[in-house]
């Protein structure tokens, strides 16, 4: 549920009950090269070590569903583990105050389809949108929708399409990322009034007198419905991926790939493309090919 560098809160799946725990000794980490062997969500299996004191040590973690980690800024560094077991990654994204672009949008879901995690978008602040712009964001949402990314509209200060994020959120553990302003917190707090995230943000626990500050938290909204709050998840950035394997991870690609007459073709301006013919046909959207393209070029470029 939460880790503070060496301690992580373990809930028990049978009561609820929290536990504080360490690792065993030094834990191996299979394959993945990152430098925190343990995310939220991640399940494992527990000794109890002391009742009291509400301590325990962690023996082992269960195989992960999917993950979310964050490439260190040196590529040779290793990365870190953000989440494990993660249901869905949502967007609020505004296209006013501030306005979210539509490269950081693609981003942001070839990032969640590079993970396997199933990608929603949450347009909130629709009180703020004139005419033009609620048709330039119906036309977005046909798009998205046509490529299988559910899109809800939302207007967090009227509580507009608040039951419609509720029930999307429940059962479910998700991730919910999105420019600073767009209303992340504002939408949280009106579902689940309870949690305060902008004070829960901030939040230090003591562990033997120690304070730390925690690295990454899951909070509970309801049953079995969580969401996950590590820094830096909140701008999901592009995973190291080959140039190569970007376009798998734009749906209205994939299932041109082969049509390619080379096999390794980037689609940029290779002859016999056929991505690039269905842009000029007008079945790939140029808005999606442009970020493709942004994409390929030059990875740096997080907006
Ligand atoms: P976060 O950084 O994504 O967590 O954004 P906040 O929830 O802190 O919201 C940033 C600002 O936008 C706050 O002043 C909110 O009151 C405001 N805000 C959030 N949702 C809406 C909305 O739907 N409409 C309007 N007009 N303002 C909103
Ligand atoms: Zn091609």
């Amino acid at each position: 549920m939460r880790s503070t560098g060496s301690w992580y809160d373990v809930r028990d799946r049978r009561d609820g009950h929290l536990w504080q725990c360490r690792l065993k000794g030094k834990f191996k980490i299979k394959d993945l090269k990152v430098t925190n062997p343990i995310a939220v969500g991640d399940h494992v299996v527990f000794d109890v070590e002391d009742k009291t004191e509400n301590t325990g040590i962690i023996l082992d973690i269960l195989p992960r569903e999917n993950y979310l980690i964050r490439q260190s800024v040196h590529k040779t560094a290793h990365a870190h583990l953000l989440a494990a077991n993660v249901d869905q990654a949502i967007l609020v994204v505004t296209l006013f105050f501030p306005r979210t672009s539509l490269g950081f949008i693609d981003r942001f879901l070839v990032t969640a389809e590079s993970f396997r995690i199933p990608a929603v978008l949450v347009f909130n602040k629709q009180d703020l949108l004139s005419e033009d712009m609620l048709d330039f964001q119906q036309e977005l949402m046909e798009l998205y929708e046509s490529l299988g990314y559910r899109c809800l509209v939302t207007t967090a200060v009227t509580n507009e399409g608040l039951d419609q994020v509720r029930a999307l959120l429940e059962g479910k553990v998700s991730v919910l990322s999105g420019h600073s302003g767009v209303g992340k917190s504002s939408l949280i707090n009106a579902i689940t009034p309870t949690l305060d995230l902008r004070t829960k943000e901030v939040s230090t626990f003591a562990n033997k007198g120690v304070h730390t500050t925690t690295f990454a938290e899951m909070f509970e909204l309801g049953p079995d419905t969580y969401l996950v709050d590590s820094p830096g998840i909140k701008e999901l950035g592009l995973a190291e991926t080959d140039p190569s394997e970007i376009s798998h991870y734009f749906p209205e690609m994939r299932d041109l790939l082969n049509q390619c007459r080379y096999h390794n073709c980037l689609h940029i301006n290779e002859p016999g493309c056929a991505v690039k013919e269905a842009v000029q046909e007008g079945t790939i959207a140029m808005s999606r090919f442009d970020s493709y393209l942004s994409m390929v070029g030059g990875q740096d470029n997080r907006r």
